[in-house]
């Protein structure tokens, strides 16, 4: 199956540990990319600086479902069964020392 451009789900609701240019941590669950368009677009589509999870990231129905929403829940789902419990006290931390 084809992305649905503008759905932007895997762009934001998964983490992402390797570095994206502009955030050279990575990024966190819920956080949109920063290479995210407005239109949600990929601004760094094609480049060799986009990381490698994203350029093997291929749609399937079962991630991308049939709605927009669908996308988000799952990889929602998924980051939550799938996240250490060590990243998520990182996670923690993290938010308490910039909060
Ligand atoms: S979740 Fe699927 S449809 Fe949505 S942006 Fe990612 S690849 Fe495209
Ligand atoms: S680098 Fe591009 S494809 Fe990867 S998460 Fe950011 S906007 Fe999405």
């Amino acid at each position: 199956m084809n992305c649905r451009i503008g759905c932007s789900a895997c762009c934001v609701a998964p983490s992402i540990s390797s570095p994206i240019p502009g955030m050279p941590d990575g990024k966190p669950a819920g956080v949109r990319c920063i290479q995210l368009t407005d239109d949600n677009r990929c601004r760094i589509f094609g480049q060799p600086d986009r990381p490698t999870v994203c350029n093997n990231l291929r749609p399937s129905l079962e991630m991308c479902g049939t709605t927009d929403d669908q996308a988000f829940t799952y990889l929602a789902w998924l980051e939550q069964i799938t996240r250490p419990a060590l990243e998520n006290h990182s996670h923690d931390e993290i938010h308490t020392k910039t909060s």
